[in-house]
């Protein structure tokens, strides 16, 4: 009997405190939003992480930018000499669109069978 207030005396306090564990703070975590902005700051797509980053038509304080890898097309919007403070989706860039950032026909054929075959 005496051993089970020792094992009790030392297993307890760290049951008491799992079930605390809530009370305890959180390192806060990403919107989605920053998430976008974190991941064009570093030149990254913020959906597939790529690099394959486009620069499509610009004007005033905002960018077009596509991916050439998961053909995602965005607004980025940014003050010139400064970070991205936020980002737009436009959507998957169709074959017309597509051609406006560089990405020829065929280029783009292959790039949607990719994503079809979900490589
Ligand atoms: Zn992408």
């Amino acid at each position: 009997m005496n051993n089970l207030w020792i094992v009790a005396a030392f297993v307890l306090p760290f049951i008491i405190m799992q079930a605390f564990d809530w009370l305890r703070p959180k390192p806060p975590s990403w919107s989605q939003e920053q998430h976008d902005i974190e991941l064009f700051k570093v030149n990254r797509c913020p959906d597939c992480s790529s690099d394959k980053l486009l620069a499509g038509p610009s004007g005033g304080m905002s960018q077009n930018a596509a991916c050439n890898n998961c053909l995602m097309e965005y607004n980025v919007h940014f003050v010139p000499g400064h970070d991205v403070f936020k980002v737009d989706r436009i959507g998957k860039m169709e074959m017309g669109r597509a051609r406006i950032f560089g990405i020829q026909a065929e280029e783009y054929s292959n790039i949607v069978e990719k994503l079809i075959k979900g490589e």
